[in-house]
């Protein structure tokens, strides 16, 4: 049977008669059969990632790859007259994840079932992902985004699970989402829900009314923690999702024979950042209750658990007030203070208690002393994490702790969303590299080779012009692809610094009125969400729209400079920007980015890094050699040297250079106050002059000089700018989360042995 009857055999009839949304739902039947022809046994010891997000994005596509049927589906399009991405748009996109937390859980999910290792996600089944944002007068507005349809890849099972909150049982229903491999097995993302929920209460935006839990538990990813009733419902939304995902973990052992006191050759569990934390005490609780006495239950956790660091923000280190646990999960609380108790008698150091001196209770502590294994997520990452951050607990335990450089899905990240320089590699170094990144390195013996440099220029331009045809289509933007496209697009926060990013750009907006014109014009892509309560981010945002329109109003500057903030950044807007990117944006205060994983993306598809020695950009260095990017700025022993010693003044920085003064004065200058609005432009420019928390105006002069070699090398040296290109496309194959999750199951997991 070829693919064309093979699809009609769901739809029923002719594929030119069926609309989009019809021919969406009969692939997405074909998948679902296909994906589960390729479920697997278990035995040995299986993997639960536990995380409170999975950007998994849409699925057609990438399940459409991974099981081998994409090129046949739009031959069997194209020859019936439907078009793939036009039917892809018809999927709502599952936004449950904010940014690269989430988006790493769903790249290893794929690594895992692609490497054929048994391996489920465990999370929450949100009715609505992160906002959809659009702008409006300049400012983010923010609006839910529902994903769950009639027909969704998560199906309703009848398992459910019993769960206590606060005193009250709720029935968490469990969904399963197949996860298919590359050409491997099948597994399986288990999502939890409460079948009560109500979408009505939503109201004016994203806001609804917090009390009600068995309406609203659910709803949300991460419901606005700016308010108390915020952040207790965040403790509800924890501890459903492990106190469900330790059931349905206990449920399966059993099933496969385990006696709970062996539970630890049975499961592996990833608690992925602190949100999954309370799985410690939960199953703790659960072992109490089969007859297992709590040493041994501490003993069999431990054994099984293992911890990955996300961050050394320290407001994202996760401490609850004891009084919301108190409320929230009492039947926890005594289990937890015998924890605290415990760990009391591995340490005398009070600041690496469980429970502090101020009723705390830290989450993270309780994972760095109850699992075997605690990970950083990049290698300068994990080394601030021994020497600085959780030194107390590294010279406790130092056999605990271990890097595992974060990766991405070459699947998702290079076959689906580049297919054209898919094909040039294929063409060049044969189909290896689907299977085993590491054979991009094929790809150095043609770096001198100059039709191959213009096919990868080639590629480069076509991409840039389909991003520039979909700007046009989705946000009546026109952009100049003869510019070189610099891209910065990530979640806003000060730490990442998209604020030193329009400092720069207000800069070549005073050259370029001097008549200093640039060598090559630009066009600065931005793609960022705020949280909601996130007041100086929102401030950034709109500096950024106000600039954009500032400099698009006025002739002399157009034509080299353009700004444009795309609405809604997400997956699916993130794989129509990263195959057009030239100049890749990675200027977070060194030190802060525990890795990104934005970085990897774009070095894959070709794009120069313009970055600071932080997270894996360290690592993109020594991959590709300092000549094939552009690193610039202060050290992160500089800035973690600054910090200690307390004496950033921001204010000498910008009194002291008449550069950096032009830049920030500018923001309230009479061009910005025509267009946008003064409150919140005044409070940006306060913030950058008297805070400056992450040490921007430090690191301005550095960037204007570095981005501007960058931007004169593609102007004056193509075939250079694209042998560098070439180099890092080749050396990025160490970047793939097949490394990554290999090393978690060598060092952490074991599975299936
Ligand atoms: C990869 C990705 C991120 C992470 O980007 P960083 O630059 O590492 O912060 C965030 N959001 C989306 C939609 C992504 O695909």
């Amino acid at each position: 049977m070829n693919f064309t009857e093979l699809l009609q055999g769901y739809t029923g009839k002719p594929l030119a008669d069926c609309t989009n949304q019809e021919l969406y739902l009969a692939l997405l039947e074909l998948v679902r059969e296909k994906g589960a022809g390729k479920v697997q046994p278990v035995t040995g010891r299986k993997l639960y990632y536990i995380s409170a997000e999975f950007l998994i994005g849409k699925l057609l596509s990438n399940n459409l790859i991974n099981l081998g049927l994409y090129d046949d589906a739009r031959a069997a399009l194209e020859a019936a007259g439907k078009s793939l991405s036009d039917i892809e748009e018809v999927e709502p996109e599952p936004s449950l994840g904010n940014g690269g937390l989430g988006r790493l859980a769903a790249c290893f999910l794929d690594s895992l079932a692609t490497l054929g290792l048994p391996g489920d996600g465990v999370g929450l089944r949100y009715h609505f992902g992160l906002f959809r944002q659009s702008f409006e007068n300049g400012v983010q507005n923010e609006k839910p985004d529902p994903w769950l349809t009639a027909h969704s890849w998560a199906e309703k099972t009848d398992i459910t699970y019993p769960v206590e909150l606060a005193g009250k049982t709720y029935n968490a229903r469990l969904y399963k989402l197949a996860v298919t491999g590359y050409g491997a097995r099948t597994n399986t993302l288990n999502l939890f829900d409460l079948d009560t929920i109500d979408e009505s209460i939503v109201k004016d935006g994203i806001s609804f009314d917090k009390t009600v839990i068995d309406k609203n538990l659910t709803l949300f990813l991460y419901p606005d923690d700016s308010d108390e009733a915020g952040r207790q419902l965040r403790v509800y939304q924890q501890y459903l999702m492990v106190s469900a995902g330790a059931q349905l973990i206990l449920a399966e052992c059993a099933a496969r024979g385990c006696n709970y006191h062996d539970l630890a050759d049975y499961a592996a569990i990833q608690i992925n950042d602190t949100h999954p934390s309370m799985v410690i005490p939960e199953l703790i609780r659960l072992l109490g209750e089969k007859g297992i006495e709590f040493d041994e239950a501490v003993e069999i956790v431990t054994k099984t658990c293992a911890y990955t660091n996300h961050t050394i923000l320290a407001e994202a280190l996760e401490k609850w007030p004891r009084a919301y646990l108190d409320t929230v999960v009492p039947q926890l609380m005594p289990i937890i203070e015998k924890l605290d108790e415990l760990a009391r008698t591995r340490t005398e150091d009070e600041s690496l208690a469980i429970i502090d001196k101020d009723d705390r209770v830290h989450m993270a502590h309780m994972d760095i002393h109850f699992t075997h294994s605690t990970n950083g997520v990049a290698a300068l990452h994990t080394e601030i994490l021994k020497n600085s951050e959780l030194h107390g607990f590294y010279q406790l335990y130092p056999e605990k702790f271990n890097n595992k450089t974060n990766g991405i899905t070459f699947r998702r990240w290079l076959l689906e969303c580049d297919p054209r320089l898919t094909e040039v590699l294929e063409k060049h170094i044969g189909s290896g590299f689907r299977k085993d990144a590491a054979e991009l390195e094929k790809l150095l013996t043609f770096a001198e080779d100059e039709s191959v440099l213009n096919e990868l220029t080639a590629v480069k331009s076509a991409n840039k012009q389909a991003l520039a045809d979909w700007l046009l289509h989705t946000q009546n933007v026109k952009v100049n692809t003869q510019a070189v496209f610099d891209i910065q697009s990530k979640r806003l926060h000060e730490y990442k610094r998209q604020q030193l990013n329009l400092l720069y750009l207000i800069h070549q907006y005073y050259e370029i009125k001097a008549g200093h014109l640039p060598a090559v014009p630009l066009v600065s892509i931005f793609g960022a969400k705020a949280a909601p309560a996130y007041t100086i981010a929102k401030d950034i945002i709109h500096a950024l729209l106000t600039f954009s329109k500032v400099i698009a109003q006025d002739p002399e500057v157009s034509p080299w400079l353009q700004v444009v903030f795309v609405e809604n950044y997400n997956v699916t807007a993130a794989e129509k920007l990263i195959p057009a990117c030239d100049l890749s944006e990675q200027i977070s205060l060194a030190s802060k980015e525990a890795s990104g994983t934005g970085n990897m993306k774009f070095m894959l598809n070709g794009a120069l890094t313009l970055g600071t020695m932080d997270g894996a950009n360290v690592e993109i260095s020594q991959q590709v050699g300092q000549e094939n990017l552009y690193i610039f700025g202060q050290t992160s022993d500089q800035v973690i040297h600054r910090y200690d010693a307390g004496d950033y003044v921001a204010a000498q920085w910008y009194e002291g250079d008449p550069n950096i003064r032009r830049a920030v004065d500018f923001l309230t200058g009479p061009q910005m106050l025509v267009a946008g609005r003064q409150e919140n432009l005044q409070r940006l420019q306060n913030e950058l002059i008297h805070k400056d928390w992450f040490q921007t105006l430090p690191d301005f002069n550095a960037y204007v000089v570095r981005k501007g070699q960058a931007l004169s090398d593609y102007a004056c040296d193509p075939m250079g700018w694209r042998r560098k290109c070439l180099v890092n496309i080749a050396k990025a194959g160490f970047f793939s989360s097949d490394r990554t999750i290999a090393e978690y199951d060598r060092d952490i997991w074991h599975l299936g042995k």
